[in-house]
């Protein structure tokens, strides 16, 4: 049995699925094993999660279920989790690209109910793509698939955010337009960006047109969110970013630039803006939130004079 680690960042705790994904989107980092072991029983990252929350407790305010796997790819076991994680009094935040509907959905509904009332269950939906989505991502629930889940989910009281990750560099921008429109209409509350990582391999971009991963922009950072710290590159052309960030806002979407932002805004924990650079002007506001280019790149604060 595998020793977990966990890791606070920004406020937000990452807890495995504990089992291998079957759905095989090919640039999947989690094949390589470097972010966790890949087999743990839902009992014991309980018990190994619960030992962390007690030393860490006034540490974190978000529990986010899913980054080694897809907590609903067996819903037994999502749901299994999230009761255990329940009780621990933090909002939670799944992360899936499942058809959550029948029996999953009313087992969610009902977690929902038996987490504290000031707590916010919320959803990351992930897409990378639209009409490429069967050769990129084969054996997953289509995109339409994945806007069922926001609609029932939302059905039940639990807001999604669609994270467009990775981002990718061969896809044409109209499937990203596509998949604003089909995300707002599906009642989405609104978008993240993400970049595509690959390892020393480079197993997870493969699938990658030569051409186009050579003309993305790609530096070699340790990844921050994992409590694993792998050093991968991160492709990301951030003009490209903000242009399809632009297109979304145009749309009526909320833009947000990290996952960590984004849950925060859901559960309204407001304490990032604590960390805005003290009396300096943003470069630019994008609904509601302030984006600083700083020297790792651009980042993002909610900005008081903001919107959302
Ligand atoms: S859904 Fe996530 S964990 Fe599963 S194969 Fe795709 S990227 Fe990997």
């Amino acid at each position: 049995m595998g020793t977990l680690q966990f890791r606070v960042e920004k406020g937000r705790v990452l807890v495995p699925v504990g089992i291998p994904c079957p759905f095989g989107c090919k640039y999947c980092y989690t094949r390589s094993g470097e972010v966790g072991p890949p087999r743990v029983t839902p009992q014991e990252i309980l018990r190994q999660f619960q030992a962390f929350a007690l030393l860490h407790h006034a540490a974190f305010h978000t529990i986010q279920l899913g980054y080694d796997s897809d907590p609903f790819a067996y819903p037994e076991r999502g749901i299994e989790l999230l009761h255990g994680l329940c009780a621990l009094g933090k909002h939670l935040n799944l992360s899936t690209k499942a058809c959550i509907e029948g029996e999953a959905l009313r087992g969610l509904a009902e977690v929902r109910t038996h987490l504290a009332s000031h707590l916010v269950l919320s959803a990351l939906v992930s897409l990378s793509c639209w009409e490429s989505a069967p050769t990129v991502e084969p054996h997953t629930p289509t995109p339409a698939q994945r806007m069922l889940t926001i609609r029932s989910l939302k059905r039940i009281g639990v807001p999604s955010l669609v994270a467009v990750r990775p981002v990718l560099p061969h896809i044409p921008d109209a499937e990203y337009e596509r998949l604003f429109d089909e995300a707002i209409q599906a009642g989405c509350e609104g978008f993240i960006f993400g970049p595509l990582y690959s390892d020393a391999e480079e197993r997870f971009v493969r699938f990658v047109p030569k051409e186009a991963l050579s003309t993305t922009p790609g530096r070699l950072v340790v990844v921050p969110w994992s409590a694993h710290a792998p050093t991968w590159t991160r492709y990301e052309d951030e003009a490209r970013m903000q242009c399809l960030a632009a297109l979304a806002t145009s749309k009526g979407g909320h833009v947000f630039w990290s996952s960590a932002l984004a849950v925060a805004s859901l559960s309204k924990q407001e304490t990032l803006l604590e960390k805005r650079p003290a009396g300096s002007d943003p470069d630019r506001l994008v609904g509601g939130i302030a984006l600083y280019q700083g020297p790792g790149g651009m980042q993002a604060f909610f900005d008081a004079r903001g919107t959302s």
